[in-house]
């Protein structure tokens, strides 16, 4: 999850195209290949999207217009079968009172995901296990797993982990862009130069329950404590080599070729590319993004032509399909390519030039196959590879 609205060159082409020029690239054959594989994507930061009004999750929406990238129509499009939602909660005071609001603040985000599946029962089906998204991408439905990114509103008290891990929930990581009472973040400065002693605690409860420790938002010394303190391998929901983009939030190429030795996989970003424009201006513009379907066609105008503005001036990213390539080609030559999947970060910041939201995920096969990789190889990079993780993590937990 990242604050952002509009990229340079969708906002550039505005109304007058559609917002998915990527699909009809694709090779028939590749994308025939796309449709038969089972694609799931590690961090769909969408249940933060459903709070707004008016907005419909069975409805096509355009990225360009409400800066969403995830829906039930572009999912089809996509060949998107399902994925992590997430259960996102922002950083606040560490005291009880932050606590108690932050975690009001996740059971709220948690009940919107039900209200989700329950909406739209003959499209989407819950997934605990990992053998449930065969089963129900099979049955025709979308799998919707969920995952905490932020373990803030958990408070002091580590039963709450049971508490979200009995709404279904199978994945968390302990921080986000603040350090907190479990960890230090990849973006603050160290207080507890890695994980504190109830974020030791944390690891242990995730493995007794069998949830999947997520280590994107942690800091390395935390990622390297997580790694270490694990009994199953361990996951990065969603982040990117450094050798691709010099950023707290990437991974050197070491700490990559650990996580892989261990187990465990890296789940390719398509954020920390490249320098993303956060200024306040743009952080207006997605708070008017997201009331789009609220705003008369005056105002949507109006805000279409102000996006446009400010995206001449100052592009969310520069960042091309080509360089998100390059990124998850690296991560799969140093770490293997059973060591690699897909969490783009769509809703919370994902997103790039030539793929602006999940319409166009056939690209990624596309380019997987014209890279040389095998079916059976690309397989499991959009899935083979995390629910081989999620059986470990299942296994050790029935056996404690
Ligand atoms: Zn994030």
């Amino acid at each position: 999850m990242l604050r952002r609205a509009g990229l340079a060159l969708a906002a550039l082409v505005l109304v007058a195209a559609p917002a998915m020029p990527a699909p009809e690239k694709v090779a028939p054959s590749n994308r025939l290949l796309h449709e038969q594989l089972l694609v799931l994507d590690t961090h769909l930061d969408t249940p933060a999207v459903l709070e707004r009004e008016g907005w419909r999750f069975d409805e096509h929406h355009h990225y360009d217009w409400d800066g969403s990238q995830v829906d039930l129509p572009r999912m089809e499009a996509g060949g998107l079968d399902g994925g992590f939602f997430v259960i996102y909660t922002a950083h606040g005071p560490i005291d009880e009172k932050g606590f108690a609001a932050a975690r009001d603040i996740a059971l709220v985000r948690a009940a919107a995901i039900q209200k989700m599946v329950a909406a739209y029962s003959d499209k989407l089906a819950f997934a605990t296990r990992a053998d449930d998204a065969a089963r129900i991408a099979a049955s025709g439905k979308r799998v919707v797993f969920q995952s905490i990114e932020n373990s803030y509103p958990l408070g002091n008290d580590l039963g709450m982990l049971k508490t979200f891990y009995r709404l279904g929930v199978r994945m968390a990581g302990p921080v986000h862009s603040r350090n907190n009472q479990f960890a230090d973040s990849a973006t603050d400065t160290p207080k507890w130069n890695g994980l504190s002693p109830l974020g030791r605690e944390w690891v242990a409860e995730m493995n007794r329950l069998g949830m999947i420790v997520d280590a994107s938002h942690s800091s390395d010394a935390a990622f390297d404590q997580l790694l270490e303190l694990s009994k199953t391998p361990i996951i990065l929901s969603h982040s990117g080599p450094k050798a691709i983009f010099n950023h707290p939030r990437n991974l050197d190429d070491a700490r990559m070729r650990k996580l892989a030795a261990a187990g465990g996989i890296m789940q390719v970003n398509s954020i920390y590319l490249v320098q993303h424009d956060n200024s306040d201006e743009r952080s207006a513009l997605q708070d008017r993004q997201e009331k789009f379907e609220t705003l008369g066609a005056a105002d949507r105008r109006k805000l279409l032509a102000d996006i446009a503005a400010w995206n001449a001036k100052r592009p969310y990213t520069s960042a091309t399909f080509d360089l998100f390539m390059a990124s998850l080609l690296h991560a799969i030559k140093v770490m293997g390519v059973d060591h690699v999947g897909i969490g783009a970060d769509w809703d919370g910041g994902g997103g790039v030039i030539g793929m602006e939201d999940v319409e166009a995920l056939p690209k990624i096969t596309a380019a997987l196959r014209s890279a040389g990789y095998s079916e059976a190889d690309i397989a499991k990079i959009w899935s083979g590879n995390l629910l081989r993780v999620m059986r470990k993590v299942e296994d050790f937990a029935s056996k404690t």
